[in-house]
């Protein structure tokens, strides 16, 4: 008896997914290139993360690193209470 080991033959290009075209560069967190804080800046560069609505961008978005996208979330809050950003824009 002669028991063939089959095995689960991948059948490839069967689904052929294209990967996914990201941008080549990695874009490094802007205050990392700069070596700035996102409350040392004015509020000029602060409205670079807001989308065209004034929300914050999200890092996906924005490039930032974790800690500086926490840290421009706060700047930018404390912006809006004081009233140099807006918190929304309406088109
Ligand atoms: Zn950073």
């Amino acid at each position: 008896m002669k028991k063939s080991l089959k095995t689960k033959s991948h059948s490839d290009s069967q689904r052929n997914r294209r990967p996914q075209r990201r941008s080549q560069v990695r874009s490094r967190c802007y205050f990392d290139d700069k070596g700035l804080e996102p409350s040392q800046v004015g509020e000029d560069i602060l409205v670079r993360f807001l989308t065209r609505r004034g929300k914050i961008r999200s890092k996906e978005r924005s490039g930032l690193c974790a800690y500086h996208q926490r840290a421009l979330a706060r700047a930018i809050k404390r912006g809006r209470n004081l009233g140099t950003i807006p918190y929304r824009i309406v088109a």
